[in-house]
């Protein structure tokens, strides 16, 4: 057991983008020590999904720093220029990178980061009650089985988001039924199928379903897409619709009750779920090139159908989707030696978080009451604080998920463990109000 006797001013859990931000954005604020753990070997964003041809879905201005400072050495431009490859960028006239170039920009910025230690895991935190109170959070080298024991005054949670997989898509072979997430590491298997089958009808999903529509015709395999939802609906990323993912609303939607706020959240889907109108595109310009002729399509498209089980095959290859054509009642079953799941993420919160439960305040459902600058509600008034990125859509609305306000976030939790405004933060940030100003509430009152 190796002891690190420093106190940190901050543990970050979790090196994914929002804490490599946070990282980043530390780097220049000598007042705030920081040391961040990441449990994969190296930096790696969804790997699974680094398919070629994507892109991001936000602008590249969306990178680690340059939302809250333009002039920080880890911005886009700087990894551009530092790669030589301004010109390159220059003519490529489009504000979404590849997804790919976002993952080599963060490694790069992560060569560049001493405070962020790949390869190991926090398997627990305690709170230590001395004179200075203070985390003690335990790390494991994932390589060695080595633990290390380090101090720190606060502790930020960005331990991301799973794969949600439904119950009934568990306990099937792997290799034939998994989660988009994993979608790289099966394309081999895609490959050498009969017919594949996608579940789901996000961007994920579309993603997977474009990739394998385009290689089709090399590998022959029949090809459907299953969704509960009524069509495969596009996102509404249109620009006025985008201004929810500014700090605006998400100090707006965080002002509302409890009880509404569930409710309006699930009415937003298609600002943060559903198919970019690109996505779309491409599928179906393959779709219709591939009509061309008297050739039937080997495609197949059901909207409004639910999966309700799936098994394997008596004594076969493949598996059978037990569906139900929900508005017609219609229940049918279709078969498919793969199965790919493209059911979303849900946030994850490690096990050993509750070993603060004498500190944390949890809600009734067992989620995080998160103060509007991202620290967790103390069952007692502590000098140590637990700021969180992960599990807060419900607290600070549909951006949550967001690279862009993830930016934004660090800049408040930095401008509070700093105790001053390192980042400044402005309220007027977009074209549209959200909520009634203040001023126009108190004369409508007045004039009654
Ligand atoms: C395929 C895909 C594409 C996306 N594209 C975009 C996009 O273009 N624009 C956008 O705004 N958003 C996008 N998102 C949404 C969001 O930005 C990402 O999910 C982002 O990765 C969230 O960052 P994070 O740091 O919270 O979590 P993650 O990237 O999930 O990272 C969390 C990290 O914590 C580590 N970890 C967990 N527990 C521990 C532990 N106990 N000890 C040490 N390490 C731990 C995990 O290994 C992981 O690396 C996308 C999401 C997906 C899935």
């Amino acid at each position: 057991m190796v002891n690190d006797q420093k106190m940190y001013d901050l543990i970050g859990i979790g090196v994914g983008p929002f804490n490599l931000s946070l990282a980043a954005l530390l780097d220049g604020v000598p007042e705030v020590e920081g040391i961040f753990f990441e449990q994969r070997e190296k930096f790696d964003w969804h790997p699974g999904m680094l398919i070629e041809g994507t892109k991001m879905q936000v602008p590249f201005l969306a990178d680690l720093v340059t939302m809250a400072d333009p002039t920080n050495p880890y911005s886009f431009l700087n990894y551009i220029t530092e790669h030589n490859r301004m010109y390159h960028f220059y003519f490529l006239q489009r504000l979404e990178i590849p997804r790919r170039e976002y993952n080599d920009y963060c490694q790069w910025a992560v060569n560049k980061l001493p405070s962020c230690q790949f390869g190991k895991r926090v398997v627990d935190v305690k709170h230590v009650r001395e004179k200075d109170p203070y985390f003690e959070v335990e790390v494991l080298e994932v390589a060695s089985g080595k633990k290390e024991k380090y101090r720190g005054k606060n502790l930020v949670i960005g331990s991301g988001s799973h794969p949600a997989m439904p119950m009934s898509f568990q306990g099937l072979p792997n290799e034939d039924v998994f989660h988009t997430a994993e979608f790289l590491d099966h394309q081999e298997r895609c490959r050498s199928a009969k017919s594949i089958t996608v579940v789901g009808s996000g961007q994920s999903a579309a993603e997977v379903f474009r990739e394998l529509l385009k290689e089709q015709p090399d590998f022959g395999y029949r090809l459907d897409w299953l969704t509960r939802s009524s069509g495969f609906l596009s996102m509404e990323d249109t620009k006025l619709n985008l201004e929810h993912f500014s700090p605006d609303y998400v100090n707006y939607f965080y002002s509302l009750p409890e009880e509404e706020k569930e409710q309006i959240f699930s009415s937003q889907d298609l600002l943060y779920k559903g198919i970019s109108a690109h996505t779309i595109t491409d599928i179906y310009n393959l779709l219709y090139e591939y009509s061309v002729g008297a050739q039937p399509l080997n495609v197949g498209l059901q909207v409004l159908t639910e999966v309700h089980d799936i098994v394997k095959k008596a004594g076969g290859e493949g598996y059978e989707l037990k569906c139900e054509q929900w508005q017609q009642e219609k229940p049918f079953t279709h078969e498919s030696d793969v199965v790919i799941v493209g059911t979303g993420y849900r946030p994850f919160v490690p096990d050993f978080i509750h070993h603060l439960d004498d500190i944390i305040k949890w809600d009734e459902n067992d989620q995080y009451k998160v103060r509007p600058d991202y620290r967790l509600y103390k069952k007692e008034d502590i000098p140590n604080e637990i700021y969180v990125h992960s599990a807060i859509s419900k607290s600070h609305g549909v951006g949550s998920t967001n690279l862009g306000l993830a930016v934004h976030r660090n800049k408040v939790i930095i401008n509070h463990l700093a105790k001053k405004e390192v980042y400044p933060l402005s309220n007027h940030n977009v074209f549209q109000n959200f909520g009634i100003p203040q001023s126009e509430a108190d004369e409508s009152t007045g004039n009654e």
